[in-house]
């Protein structure tokens, strides 16, 4: 029988072994070709086997189930001479997982667009419907590792709830509105901890923020060269919230 070359389908680098539909999921046994790895301490390439062991990954949902990847990989022996390394595990490419990571690096980019989108406990809902198993935790800390790290000073600040659950639990948004990306997640939004990570960003120079004030005293104690503007966002909210409430008291 001639067998389906699934490898397009699936992270580079990695070779099918079968295909295994359980109850709620899809599991793929994979190994990586035996080529020859570099030792993380020396850098020589070594091929010598020392013992096999297995890694989990989900991967892609695929056809209504979760997928699993069960990996296959080496423990190798390092063969140099007084190499401080005796022993190392087979690493993955980057563009498939990262180094200890449960999930795929295609699959940790969707469960980070989810987490940006929703919020987590909404995207949590989202996700198992999606037939990804991934808890409000994992999205978070998702979204946290996928925030690019400044790249320099944070000179303009936009400051938000972040909806962990819809009306019930808020984390605090801060975003670099030069650089126009996510600078943090605060798990909160209490002033403490808001207060806490302003106090390690003096060079913030403008912070934009909802009218409301929710946010204001904490940037006047924690920032106070800073100037506090309302966004655009907010104005228009604010300003359609204050239009309908006149319609509603005209006589
Ligand atoms: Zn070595």
């Amino acid at each position: 029988m001639r067998l389906l070359d699934l490898r397009p389908l699936l992270p580079p680098g990695l070779v099918v072994d079968a295909i295994e539909p359980v109850a709620d999921r899809v599991i793929i046994p994979v190994h990586a070709p035996e080529a020859p790895r570099p030792c993380p301490a020396c850098g020589g390439p070594t091929n010598r086997l020392h013992s096999r062991y297995e890694r989990r990954l989900l991967d892609l949902p695929s056809h209504g189930r979760a997928v699993e990847l069960l990996l296959q990989l080496r423990r190798l022996r390092c063969l140099a001479a007084g190499c401080p390394r005796q022993t190392f595990a087979e690493p993955l490419p980057t563009e498939v997982a990262r180094r200890s990571g449960r999930r795929t690096a295609r699959l940790d980019g969707l469960v980070g667009h989810l987490g940006v989108a929703l919020g987590g406990r909404p995207a949590a809902g989202l996700a198992q419907r999606l037939m990804l198993p991934v808890g409000k935790d994992t999205l978070l800390r998702v979204v946290r590792r996928q925030a690019p790290k400044a790249a320099g000073p944070i000179r303009a600040l936009g400051i938000d709830e972040w909806a962990w659950r819809r009306r019930q639990r808020y984390g605090t948004i801060l975003c670099d509105l030069e650089r126009r990306r996510i600078a943090d997640l605060l798990p909160d939004r209490d002033t403490n901890t808001v207060k806490a990570w302003l106090r390690a960003h003096p060079e913030i120079g403008v912070v934009a923020r909802d009218r409301a004030g929710g946010f204001a005293s904490a940037v006047g104690d924690a920032s106070p060269g800073a100037v506090q503007v309302a966004d655009r966002w907010h104005l228009m909210d604010n300003a359609s919230a204050a239009f309908l409430e006149a319609v509603r008291s005209a006589p």
